[in-house]
């Protein structure tokens, strides 16, 4: 069955019904045109006849949740948008799991309230993530390294955006090959230790991950940043010495939860800006809220009204993003707990 996507603000092509001021639906060439929103939890049959009354079947959730839609996309209606780091976030960092975020992940769906992975990650992860979380929003993949955005979801994603697959894709990042290349050059003149994604197998990364064959194989599919690490005890004291090399090189070295990262200059701030943005036009949401655990997410979390920084697994707080950012809110538990307790506090206040 071939889908089309209404977009927001267009006339509604023959057979489509508009559930109350909302969003977007899935149109189908078909007679029986599914339209589907969670926001009322209801489902509604559109017909091609005119002279068919269209049609409210209420009460049948169950059938929503029996026939999904796969190429639907759930426009938000809300006015806010909420982004998110992954590990040690949304996800715990020993072992990815986000048991106790499931319900309030529920809950953000049922409110439309758009939900954006922001990781370092590569987009074959996030991919993963979503398809669990049944997210369909946009993502920030490789710390800024670039913006995935479902084709249709916004009116208009400007020049810039190319066409990957299913997605409009805004490239921020410096190209993964240019990155490799820096990073070598700077290992060379610094007499470093380091060992780069590049220079691990699947076997190394599961190591040093935690993440099984088909999880370390995603990670290594790297676009737009070198995750790597200092082996040494003096590690410390060349970081600064690296971290001007690098600013040199037009790169940046981020810290996240595992490794650093050597990436062009982009962030993910400059991501949520951009995403902020695009919402605002196409949806008129104005609120923003952002969640994270390290320094790699300062941007992040710099560039929300409601920035909640979430508890390392010893409880402690990233002590960078407290200097620079001393009104951040500070949720009371580590990874997925927090983020659940700290964003569901937040939605009562807002
Ligand atoms: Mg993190």
């Amino acid at each position: 069955m071939a889908h089309s996507l209404v977009a927001p603000g267009r006339p509604l092509p023959s057979g489509i019904i508009k559930i109350n001021s909302a969003i977007c639906f899935v149109a189908s060439e078909s007679a029986d045109t599914l339209i589907a929103t969670k926001q009322i939890a209801e489902l509604i049959y559109a017909s091609d006849d005119e002279d068919d009354d269209k049609k409210t079947h209420s009460l049948m959730e169950p059938v929503l949740v029996a026939c999904p839609l796969p190429n639907a996309i759930i426009m938000p209606s809300n006015s806010l948008v909420i982004f998110t780091d992954l590990d040690g976030t949304l996800i715990q960092h020993a072992d990815y799991s986000y048991n106790a975020a499931r319900p309030l992940l529920k809950k953000l769906q049922s409110l439309a309230i758009p939900l954006i992975l922001a990781s370092s990650k590569t987009r074959a992860e996030i991919e993963v993530y979503r398809k669990r979380m049944d997210i369909k929003d946009p993502f920030i993949v490789e710390n800024g390294g670039a913006v995935f955005v479902p084709r249709g979801y916004f009116r208009s994603m400007g020049h810039r955006a190319i066409i990957k697959d299913d997605y409009e894709c805004l490239e921020l990042g410096k190209p993964y090959t240019e990155l490799v290349a820096i990073f070598n050059t700077l290992k060379k003149r610094l007499k470093l230790n380091m060992i780069g994604f590049h220079q691990m197998d699947v076997a190394k990364i599961m190591e040093m991950t935690g993440l099984s064959v088909e999880e370390a194989a995603r990670a290594s599919q790297r676009e737009y940043d070198e995750p790597f690490v200092i082996v040494g005890t003096d590690s410390l004291v060349h970081l600064a010495t690296l971290k001007e090399m690098a600013k040199q090189q037009r790169c940046k070295i981020l810290k996240g939860g595992r490794f650093y990262h050597l990436i062009g200059s982009s962030n993910k701030g400059r991501a949520v800006r951009i995403l902020t943005q695009l919402y605002r036009e196409s949806y008129g949401i104005t609120k923003s809220l952002g969640l994270g655990d390290s320094e790699n997410d300062l941007t992040l979390l710099a560039n929300v009204d409601v920035p909640i920084l979430v508890q390392k697994a010893d409880g402690s707080y990233d002590p960078k993003i407290l200097e620079k950012l001393p009104q951040v809110m500070k949720a009371p538990a580590p990874g997925p707990e927090g983020w659940a307790l700290s964003l569901t506090e937040q939605l009562h206040r807002l």
